[in-house]
């Protein structure tokens, strides 16, 4: 290390990771509801049931928020890990 670049820390850490709006899903999971009509909310994480593969902004029971996506579009969005 040493004393390069020192002295003027602070606002660089801040603007790092932006990125964490959305939940993600695992493979296993997307697979899973892929077969059974399933989809999850990207708002609060929760699985949702009789969603079809490329639902799109369907209401969450959970929280409430249009933010229900079936498990093919979850995919697409790239909200696999
Ligand atoms: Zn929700």
């Amino acid at each position: 290390m040493g004393c390069y670049n020192g002295g003027n820390e602070g606002n660089n850490a801040t603007t790092q990771r932006e990125t964490k709006m959305s939940h993600t899903f695992t493979i296993e999971q997307i697979m899973i509801a892929d077969n059974d009509y399933g989809g999850f909310c990207t708002a609060c994480g929760e699985e949702a049931f009789g969603v079809e593969p490329d639902a799109r902004n369907y209401e969450c029971e959970s929280c409430g928020e249009r933010k229900v996506f079936g498990a093919s579009e979850l995919a697409i969005m790239g909200l696999v890990e």
